[in-house]
């Protein structure tokens, strides 16, 4: 076995401590222990460390530390840039810890840093409550939340990292601490956890606030030809400006899937449409919804009352494992006729028929939070452009990053500003897009790092260094 050892400890002492917990090159288990969820990142750590326990977490962190190795932390692996994993370090793999429980009373959720959405909504439906997290089941809590957390729940209950009220850390120095607000918990802590991202340490535990929500829920989903976008964009644009925040609905640009529940007709057709449920009950989502479904002459109105757990589950066919992926975002002060006649522009000519541009329509209680209560930027934007170029083969790496930042280049003329971290595009790009995040909570943010992580342990990942 290759010794790696670059300081007083070595590898194999991981696996004396970790026992079949840690997964070395060679093991059998090492090739799927290494992959993450985008097919573009093929890095070969020198350990996967499959922790299970807050002990474990601390080990990890301790031998990554001791050892100079370098460390990515894995919650769910769904991260864009792919900062699951690393070339030659040490992988902390969060997957084992994955328990949810609910107080149902209380309203609160205590959650694994490795688990799943799927997880925590399986177990908060059990009492008819949900806590506000992303659109894809399979995404992990972790990653998703510790930058923010964008999902259909965000207009009527703010962002995941607003429904975060505690988390237990295992900081650089290998302690555990809670963070908490005043009184019960680090404050400074949870701050610094409310989106500035894997910066200030593990997260062994999230602790969320939970809302009402289904079992059953109205959900529009509406295609119109992408001729009609203007119309279909711009009405939905003034209908929703008062709109009720039950209502956070993803306009999205793209090519009809070839699949079910799509008719076979419209399979590859260029299509505009309006996604999105209405929080409450499917009696008074579809009469909120009437207007917003006749916006022009539809291709095809799939609206309908469906289980919460279904919908979080509608678009996971659409990001299989191993696909190739470049996501990245730009917020928009509004929109206007030329600002969709640039996205229907760059809609026409993506090179993949299963790449989206997404319009998120943002607002209510995001904007409601003061911008200096989290360490998340941008918060005033009524709109965020999520770009996804989502692609099959190799060759075309190149035109679907080109593509997807051309679009971004081109919406600097209709007044973008800053992104959304948890759309990461490539790790090269992380440092850039980190000041753009964060905005005005960057320098309170690099000062808490100086605090909690001075020698910049936790670097692998939309990193700000520690002030000095
Ligand atoms: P990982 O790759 O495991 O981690 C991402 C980053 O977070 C890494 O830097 C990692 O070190 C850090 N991290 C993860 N867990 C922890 C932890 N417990 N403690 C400390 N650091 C941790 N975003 C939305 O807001 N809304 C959506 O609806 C949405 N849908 C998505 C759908 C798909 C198919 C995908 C791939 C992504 C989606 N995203 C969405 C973006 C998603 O939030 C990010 O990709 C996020 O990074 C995924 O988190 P993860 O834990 O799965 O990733």
């Amino acid at each position: 076995m290759t010794d790696v050892s670059t300081g007083s400890r070595t590898i194999e002492e991981a696996r004396a401590q970790l026992g079949e917990r840690a997964v070395l090159p060679g093991d059998a288990a090492y090739d799927e222990a290494r992959a993450v969820w985008n097919g573009t990142v093929d890095a070969r750590p020198a350990l996967v460390a499959r922790a299970e326990s807050t002990a474990d977490v601390q080990r990890v962190v301790r031998l990554a530390r001791e050892t100079g190795l370098p460390l990515a932390v894995r919650g769910g692996g769904h991260n864009v840039a792919g900062f699951g994993t690393i070339e030659g370090g040490v992988v902390l793999d969060l997957s084992g810890l994955r328990s949810v429980q609910v107080d149902a009373g209380a309203r609160l959720a205590v959650v694994g840093g490795g688990a799943t959405l799927a997880d925590l909504d399986r177990a908060t439906q059990e009492h008819g409550l949900a806590a506000p997290v992303g659109v894809v089941s399979e995404t992990g809590v972790g990653g998703l939340t510790l930058s923010g957390g964008l999902g259909w729940l965000r207009r009527l209950h703010g962002l995941s990292i607003d429904n975060l009220v505690a988390a237990e850390v295992v900081t650089a120095d290998g302690s555990v601490r809670r963070a908490g607000e005043d009184g019960e918990g680090d404050a400074d802590l949870l701050w610094a956890l409310r989106g500035g991202g894997g910066n200030v340490g593990v997260v062994t535990s999230f602790t969320f606030r939970l809302h009402p929500v289904g079992p059953a829920v109205w959900v529009n989903f509406v295609l119109y030809p992408l001729a009609a976008a203007h119309e279909v964009l711009l009405a939905h644009d003034e209908l929703m400006r008062d709109g009720p925040e039950e209502l956070a609905p993803i306009g999205v640009l793209g090519r009809v899937p070839p699949a079910e529940p799509f008719p076979e007709e419209l399979h590859h057709a260029p299509f505009a449409g309006i996604l999105g449920p209405y929080i409450g009950s499917p009696e008074a989502g579809e009469a909120a919804s009437a207007q917003l479904r006749e916006l022009a002459e539809p291709l095809a109105d799939l609206s309908g009352a469906m289980p919460w757990l279904a919908l979080q589950q509608l678009l996971d066919a659409d990001y299989p494992a191993g696909g190739r992926y470049y996501w990245k975002s730009a917020n928009l002060p509004g929109l206007d006729a030329a600002t969709v006649d640039t996205l229907v522009a760059h809609a026409e000519r993506a090179p993949s028929d299963h790449s989206t541009i997404d319009l998120w329509l943002n607002g209510g209680a995001i904007a409601r939070v003061p911008e200096e209560a989290t360490a998340f930027g941008n918060r005033a934007a009524p709109y965020l452009v999520g770009v996804e170029a989502n692609w099959e083969s190799p060759e075309d790496d190149e035109a679907n990053r080109a593509w997807a930042r051309g679009l971004l280049a081109d919406l600097e003329a209709h007044g973008s500003a800053g992104v959304y971290l948890n759309f990461a595009g490539l790790p090269e790009e992380a440092a850039a897009s980190a000041r753009a995040g964060h905005g005005a909570g960057y320098q309170r943010l690099a000062s808490l790092k100086a605090r909690y992580d001075p020698d910049n342990l936790f670097r692998h990942n939309q990193n700000v260094p520690p002030a000095t």
